[in-house]
């Protein structure tokens, strides 16, 4: 088996994650081998972050250069395709920047691509076995993956139980020498952090939050009446904020507020990876939702099957009769 190298997100120091997720994805693949990680960055703070790594890590592969203060999937595309050896294995978080340089990477490195894994089945020699969803998560595709010649795919976030074992002792190697030029097309501008709302849900330890399925900007009601009744805050899925019923401070996932409560509950929503890519820090989630074969039940640690407009104030009163 090829070797099986983890992209690391990281910002300000504090790595994300995914990045225990991908080491749990990585021993499904090989589970006879320690996987590798590459962190790419600049500053002080990059050193730290390898040595974090290098606990679940065989090797760490650090690259270092100014110009990955702000990770230019561009330049980090070219440096990966000079550093990795031919046929590797590449996994990336499914998130902005791995769908933006995964793709780009596969072709460069002729290597098989799949996006957004939600289970490895196993490996039979080069031939992984993954499944992916399709249709908005109604269909679970069974895909086989001929990785010979190396294969690159992006894990969803959250579907793998972070590997917590820390006991790979790996060590972290310097391949900044030979990560070519860091010349780029791109030209990164700013961060434009989201404006603070009347609640700031990142803070919220408990989060009734409300997708779709809510149906109608009335029936918000009955999800602020919940979370009045649990002490926790309302936050919602995009389309709520994009139907103008709740301000965009709300909203959770990839485009909005990266959210860490230890409880959520996921009222109406469906779970794409642009949702629960706002969430962090592996909370335990309750999907309610009357979609039984809804992708958000993949990732929840309790699921309810009904009608959330009846539920959640039934769920209200025994909560206030307690
Ligand atoms: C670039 C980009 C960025 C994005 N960023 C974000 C983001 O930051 N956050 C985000 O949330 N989305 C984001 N999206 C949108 C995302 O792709 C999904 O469209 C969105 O998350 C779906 O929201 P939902 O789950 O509420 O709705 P849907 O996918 O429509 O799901 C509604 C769910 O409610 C269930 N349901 C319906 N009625 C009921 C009922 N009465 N009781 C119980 N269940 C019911 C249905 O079975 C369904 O599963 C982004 C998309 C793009 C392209």
């Amino acid at each position: 088996m090829a070797q099986v190298f983890a992209y690391i997100l990281h910002k300000d120091g504090v790595v994300d994650d995914t990045a225990l997720e991908l080491a749990a994805a990585a021993k499904k693949i090989d589970a006879g081998a320690t996987p590798n990680a590459i962190v790419v960055g600049a500053g002080d703070a990059l050193d730290g972050v390898c040595n974090d790594m290098a606990a679940s890590y065989g090797e760490v592969w650090k690259v270092a250069n100014d110009a990955l203060t702000y990770p230019d999937a561009e330049i980090v595309r070219k440096l990966l395709a000079n550093i990795l050896p031919a046929d590797s294995i590449v996994l990336f978080a499914h998130e902005h920047l791995g769908m933006d340089l995964a793709p780009g990477l596969s072709v460069k490195l002729d290597a098989a691509f799949v996006p957004d894994v939600v289970d490895i089945e196993g490996a039979d020699g080069s031939t992984l076995k993954l499944v992916r969803q399709e249709f908005g998560g109604a269909v679970s595709a069974h895909v086989t993956c001929d990785a010979s010649q190396g294969a690159v795919m992006t894990i969803r976030p959250g579907v793998f139980a972070a590997d917590e074992s820390k006991s790979a002792g790996g060590q972290v190697v310097d391949k900044s020498a030979d990560a070519g030029d860091f010349a780029a097309t791109r030209k990164f501008l700013e961060i434009v952090e989201a404006e603070a709302g009347d609640v700031d849900i990142t803070k919220s330890e408990v989060l009734v939050s409300c997708g779709r399925g809510i149906e109608d900007e009335e029936n918000l009601e009955i999800a602020f009446d919940l979370a009045k009744a649990m002490g926790a805050d309302v936050s919602c899925s995009r389309p709520i904020v994009d139907a103008k019923w709740l301000p965009k401070a709300r909203q959770v996932g990839t485009s909005g507020q990266t959210v860490k409560p230890k409880v959520y509950l996921a009222c109406g929503i469906s779970g794409s990876f642009q949702h629960m890519g706002g969430i962090k820090g592996n909370p335990f989630i309750v999907a309610i939702n009357k979609n039984a074969k809804a992708p958000i039940f993949q990732v929840a640690d309790v699921g309810i099957v009904t009608d959330m407009l009846d539920f959640l104030p039934e769920l209200t009163e025994k909560i206030e009769e307690l």
